[in-house]
């Protein structure tokens, strides 16, 4: 009898779990609005129906279902369980979420967050496959990564590590949100790409997007390049080089065997990763950078629940 781990993916807007097996295909799967303004209670609630739902839908008997792994977005201590700060949702604080999931579903969970979480589904059964380190950026508004070291993710001393979109790249750059000046994310994320593009305008760039300045997003941009804008051509090939300014950072600290990105900004594809590369040949110590792949994450929609439940297996 094969053994199956739920795998358990909380975004703030969806919440999507799957039944993972022991090489790391989703058998079946569920998918729900989360309602978080619903509060803690309800929503862990609603994960433990979508798992009982998705346990009753198979053929395999329930007793075959080891337990449980949930991604989350925010601050998760591991450890205890604890759903610290969840920023795109300020008013849950210190939320025993895994405690709650484990009361009501009746077996153990494991709980992490989800750019950790990506980035061991990654290395398991994606673009890592075979490797023992990797790094996954996230792409989007900012820039998260999930480090895997010796094939364990690496939390840091107190759960705050990857926070790659806060590395310095310019100690006299534009203001972060984090109050620190001249961070990878500033730079090479899709709010960094937006305030770019607004700058080109206002200083009279040549681009078809002149006049939507105010309704700028990093996806028009994307779509303006393809389409044959220059400018907007430029504002990726940037974003690129930017993003091999901080690759080859990681590269020379970690020396990983891979470095993949998903999110959002991937749309751009080689359009963003041909500038990448250059950036990180330029820059990087040859040692350091020859046995490392940079590639695009594999897994897409499906990284938060494989990468959930393997948290579970690996314990
Ligand atoms: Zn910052």
């Amino acid at each position: 009898m094969e053994d199956l781990v739920i795998g358990v993916d909380l975004g703030a807007t969806n919440i999507k779990v799957g039944l993972v097996t022991a090489d790391g295909r989703i058998l079946s799967r569920r998918r729900l609005g989360t309602e978080v303004r619903e509060g803690p209670g309800a929503v862990a609630g609603r994960i433990c129906r979508a798992c009982r739902e998705l346990v009753s839908m198979t053929e395999s008997a329930p007793g075959r279902v080891l337990g449980a792994g949930v991604g989350c977005p925010g601050s998760v201590d591991s450890a205890s369980g604890v759903l610290r700060f969840w920023p795109n949702v300020p008013d849950w604080r210190n939320v025993p979420l895994r405690r709650m999931i484990e009361d009501e579903l009746g077996m153990r969970c494991v709980m992490d967050n989800d750019a950790n979480v990506a980035a061991l589904a990654e290395q398991w059964v994606g673009t890592g496959k075979g490797a023992s380190s990797l790094v996954v950026l996230t792409l989007g508004t900012g820039i998260g990564a999930g480090i895997v070291l010796n094939g364990r993710v690496w939390r840091g001393g107190n759960g705050a590590a990857g926070e790659v979109g806060h590395m310095s790249i310019n100690p006299r750059g534009p203001l972060c949100s984090c109050g620190n000046r001249g961070c990878l994310q500033v730079y090479a994320g899709a709010t960094a790409m937006v305030r770019r593009m607004r700058e080109a305008i206002e200083a009279g760039a040549r681009t078809s997007l002149a006049d939507r300045k105010d309704e700028l997003t990093a996806e028009l941009i994307h779509k303006a390049a393809l389409a044959g804008d220059e400018a907007s051509r430029r504002n990726i090939e940037q974003t690129g080089r930017y993003l091999g300014v901080g690759v080859s950072n990681l590269m020379h600290i970690l020396n990983p065997q891979v470095i993949a990105f998903s999110g959002g900004l991937t749309a751009a594809g080689e359009m963003l990763m041909a500038p990448l590369r250059d950036e990180v040949k330029c820059r990087t110590l040859e040692a350091c950078r020859r046995d490392t792949r940079v590639s695009f994450a594999a897994l897409l929609d499906d990284a938060g629940v494989i990468g959930a439940a393997r948290c579970f297996m690996i314990g």
